[in-house]
């Protein structure tokens, strides 16, 4: 999906999202802690044809100043996130 094509259908008919803030434009993912939750940004990549949606997570946190908390240690914290 990332090189421009699809990796379900093999369409060149994709679309990748412009989510470059810090707050809740496009997709984002949430982790619940107990006083605070965290955001973070996405880059999703949509087919038009088969309408397969691939996203991935920023590695850290949106943050108005510096780099938020990293992805793994706040997910493994979340109160949303379960391990499979
Ligand atoms: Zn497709």
């Amino acid at each position: 999906m990332t090189n421009g094509t699809c990796s379900n259908c093999k369409s060149k008919n994709i679309y990748k999202s412009q989510n470059t803030s810090w707050s809740r434009d496009g997709i984002t993912v949430s982790a619940l802690g107990d006083k605070v939750t965290e955001t973070f940004a996405t880059e999703a990549y949509l087919c038009l044809d088969c309408r397969k949606l691939e996203i991935y997570v920023e590695e850290h946190a949106a943050a108005i100043f510096g780099k938020g908390k990293p992805l793994a240690e706040m997910i493994e914290a979340s109160t949303n996130w379960k391990k499979i």
